[in-house]
C-alpha cells in the first residue's frame, strides 16, 4: 500500500480549534485512509495544562510527522515570557519562506479587478522582535520614553527567500518583483535588494522588477494584475499579504505555508479572531487552502502525485463552493457556519 502520510495537528487559540476541525474533515475527505492525524495542544491550552504554550514535545514532534497543520495563536494576551508558537517554529526550523497566494473570485472580490499573486514573506529575521536575535528581545526601552526596535537583514536570509521566490515565479509567468523600502533603509533592504537582484540574475526564466512598498500598497488596490510573484522582507509582506487578502473578500480566504527546506507548516493567514472566537462563525477557508499547499508541497517532495492530486481537488471544491452565495460564510456575506462551510466543501469533493 501507499506510505501513511502523517500530519501533526497543533489547533492553537481563538478560532483555532474550529478551523482546525474543519480543515481535517476536508484533508480526510481528499486524501482518504492514506492520512494520520495526530493533534496536540499548543497556547492557551497547553499554557493551563503544562505551563507552556509551547511544550518541548511540541517541538520534537514536529520533525517526525510530514507536515504540520498550525491554527492561530493569541500570543497578543500570552502572559510574559511564553513563547509565540508561531514564530518559535519559524526560526526553531528555520522556515524561511513564507509563501501566501491571493486571488479574486468572481462576486467575492472588493476590488472588482483581476488579482492572482503570490507573496513570498521572509520568515525568519526583519522587524519581529521574536526573530531578530540569538538572545534577548529585539527590542528594548533605554529611558521610559524612548524605545527602540532592531531590524536583521542577512544576506543568506534573503539569498534562501529569493530563491524560492524564483522558483515560484519561474512556475507561473516568470514575473516576479521586489517590494522593498531601500530608498529610506537603504543597508538593510539595500542588502536584501542587492541578494534578491544577484539570485535573480540566475533563473533566466525570471525577470525581476522592483516596487517601493508604499507605492506596492498602493498599486495592490490600483492595478492587482500588474503584480505575479512578490518577493519581500517579513513585515512588509505581513502586512501586504493581508492587504491582498482582504481586497480579495475577507482575510479569512487566503492560504499560506511555512516552508523551509524539509519542514512545512500549513498556517492560516489569519489571527485567532477572539471577537468570533467558539460561536462557529469563523470562515476555515484560509487554513483549508493552507493544508491543500502543504500536501501540494509534500506531493513534490516525496514525488508522491496521490498527494498532489488531492491539494488540486480542495482547492477547485473551494472554488466551487465559494462560487455559490448561498455556500459561503458569513465574514463574506454568506449564511453558513464553519461546520457547514467544511461540509460544502467535503460534498463538493
Ligand atoms: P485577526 O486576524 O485575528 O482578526 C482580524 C479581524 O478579522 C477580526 O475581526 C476577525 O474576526 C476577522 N477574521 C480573522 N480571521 C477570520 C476568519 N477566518 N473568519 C472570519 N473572520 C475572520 O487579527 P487580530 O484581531 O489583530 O489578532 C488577534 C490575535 O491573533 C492577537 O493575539 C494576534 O497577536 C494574533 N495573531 C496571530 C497570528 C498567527 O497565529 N499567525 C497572526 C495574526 C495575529
Amino acid at each position: 500500500g501507499r506510505p501513511m502520510t502523517r500530519l501533526l495537528v497543533l489547533p492553537g487559540d481563538g478560532i483555532g480549534p474550529e478551523i482546525t476541525e474543519a480543515t481535517i474533515a476536508v484533508v480526510r475527505a481528499a486524501v482518504g485512509e492514506g492520512v494520520a492525524f495526530e493533534e496536540m495542544a499548543i497556547g492557551e491550552a497547553s499554557l493551563a495544562a503544562s505551563g507552556s504554550t509551547l511544550p518541548d514535545a511540541v517541538m520534537a514532534a514536529v520533525p517526525e510527522a510530514d507536515g504540520v497543520i498550525l491554527g492561530p495563536v493569541s500570543h497578543y494576551t500570552y502572559p510574559a515570557g511564553q513563547p509565540n508558537p508561531s514564530a518559535a517554529l519559524r526560526t526553531g526550523f528555520q522556515l524561511y519562506a513564507n509563501v501566501r497566494p491571493c486571488r479574486s473570485r468572481e462576486g467575492l472580490s472588493v476590488l472588482r479587478k483581476p488579482m492572482d499573486l503570490v507573496i513570498v514573506r521572509e520568515n525568519t529575521e526583519g522587524f519581529y522582535a521574536d526573530r531578530s536575535m540569538h538572545a534577548g528581545p529585539g527590542e528594548f526601552m533605554p529611558d521610559p520614553d524612548s524605545a527602540f526596535s532592531i531590524r536583521k537583514i542577512t544576506g543568506a536570509a534573503s539569498r534562501r527567500v529569493a530563491r524560492a521566490a524564483c522558483e515560484i515565479a519561474a512556475a507561473r509567468s516568470g514575473r516576479l518583483t521586489v517590494v522593498h523600502k531601500a530608498n529610506v533603509l537603504k543597508l538593510t533592504d539595500g542588502l536584501f535588494l542587492r541578494e534578491v537582484r544577484a539570485v535573480a540574475a540566475d533563473f533566466p526564466a525570471v525577470t525581476l522588477d522592483e516596487v517601493i512598498v508604499d507605492a506596492a500598497a498602493a498599486l495592490l488596490v490600483r492595478d492587482p494584475a500588474r503584480f505575479d510573484v512578490i518577493v519581500t522582507t517579513n513585515m512588509f509582506g505581513d502586512i501586504l499579504s493581508d492587504e491582498a487578502s482582504e481586497l480579495s473578500g475577507s482575510l479569512g480566504l487566503g492560504g499560506s505555508i511555512n516552508a523551509g527546506d524539509s519542514i512545512c507548516v500549513a498556517q492560516a493567514q489569519h489571527g485567532s479572531a477572539p471577537d468570533i472566537a467558539g460561536k462557529g462563525m469563523a470562515n476555515p477557508t484560509s487554513l483549508i487552502l493552507s493544508a491543500a499547499m502543504l500536501l501540494d508541497w509534500l506531493g513534490r517532495r516525496k514525488n508522491d502525485a496521490a498527494l498532489t492530486a488531492a491539494a488540486a481537488r480542495i482547492e477547485r471544491a473551494v472554488d466551487r463552493v465559494l462560487d455559490d452565495p448561498a455556500s459561503r460564510t458569513r465574514d463574506v456575506g454568506g449564511p453558513l457556519g464553519t461546520d457547514a462551510f467544511a461540509q460544502a466543501v467535503v460534498a463538493a469533493l
